[in-house]
């Protein structure tokens, strides 16, 4: 059986939403963490991440660095989308299996999924329909990495967890109102109509798409969970079972926020996927739960935010 005791555990990306809460939970393991600020290593170059990782030479190596982004930034820079992220999948899982790393985890999308995938989605849906448009390139990025993933395993026996996390929100998520998701995009358009005492705030769509929803802590835990339970998993959907309508959420997010005023949908902007909930027969098997429910989620994630931006500086 695996486990992180004694070993170095090296978090890409430890300053994103995900990788931050992967630190987080690997605090309570006994192994020493990794990290290298972005202004020290750019992993979009092949050479600097061969050298960085042949210095410090991690056991294990967990992988949340990513560009990622909401609807509007996927639809917008699609080229560096997928350039970005193919180029840190490559970098990192040649440097790894070079160096001979013992266990790499890969983190993916729901978006890799077909558009119109029959629900809840099911692992081998991959590959089976045309994606989604809105985050085609990004998805493209991700399902390379993962095949990738599993040509390290088959020609060089590197062990890895690829991982295809649900839509997630939490602490330090990006909440920049053009390139952000929609709950902390939701959160901030709601929480600046209630302050300036605007009457109306505009949501995205015709609010009928669906999603479900994962606060990245319950990712990071079900994550170290995945690591300790199995040797190599090609492909495992990771979600929370918590699925709401854009509209309710905004209804929620209202109530959350404290905002009275009126709600508008413009159904000029993209709805994306119609749904896109995830099937989690491993999980499920192994018994394993997320623990934060959507509005104690939500509430904690206004609260810290409104701690950043209450905060004289
Ligand atoms: P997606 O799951 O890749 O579509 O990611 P998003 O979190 O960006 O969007 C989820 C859904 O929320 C889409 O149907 C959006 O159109 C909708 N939405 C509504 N208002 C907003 C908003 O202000 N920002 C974002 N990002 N999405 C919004």
């Amino acid at each position: 059986a695996f486990g992180f005791e004694g070993k170095r555990v090296w978090v890409a990306g430890h300053n994103g939403m995900v990788g931050s809460a992967l630190v987080r939970r690997l605090e309570w393991e006994d192994c020493e963490i990794l990290k290298v600020p972005r202004h020290d290593l750019d992993l979009t170059r092949q050479s600097d991440t061969e050298d960085w990782m042949n210095a410090f030479r991690p056991d294990v190596v967990l992988v949340a660095a990513a560009k990622v982004g909401g609807i509007a930034a996927n639809a917008a820079y699609p080229a560096d989308f997928l350039y970005i992220n193919a180029l840190i999948a490559m970098n990192i899982m040649k440097a790894a299996a070079d160096i001979g790393v013992e266990k790499l985890l890969w983190m993916g999308s729901s978006c890799i999924y077909p558009k119109f995938a029959a629900q809840p989605i099911d692992e081998r849906a991959l590959l089976s329909g045309p994606l989604e448009p809105t985050n085609e390139a990004y998805a493209i990025a991700k399902i390379a990495a993962l095949k990738l993933a599993q040509a390290y395993a088959l020609q060089h026996g590197m062990r890895s967890i690829s991982v295809m996390p649900t839509n997630l929100y939490g602490q330090n998520d990006n909440f920049d109102p053009q390139g952000s998701h929609v709950i902390p995009a939701m959160v901030r358009k709601m929480h600046e109509a209630k302050t300036s005492g605007a009457g109306t705030v505009v949501v995205w769509g015709t609010g009928n798409p669906l999603r479900e929803f994962m606060h990245v802590d319950d990712l990071a835990d079900a994550c170290c969970f995945l690591m300790k339970s199995h040797g190599h998993l090609p492909l495992t959907n990771v979600g929370s079972g918590q699925e709401i309508s854009i509209r309710d959420l905004a209804y929620l997010v209202a109530d959350i926020v404290g905002y009275r005023g009126e709600i508008l949908f413009d159904e000029g902007k993209p709805d994306g996927a119609p749904r896109k909930l995830l099937n989690c027969p491993l999980l499920n098997d192994l018994g394993w739960k997320p623990k934060v429910d959507l509005r104690t989620g939500i509430v904690d994630l206004y609260a810290r935010w409104r701690g950043l931006v209450d905060e004289p500086a």
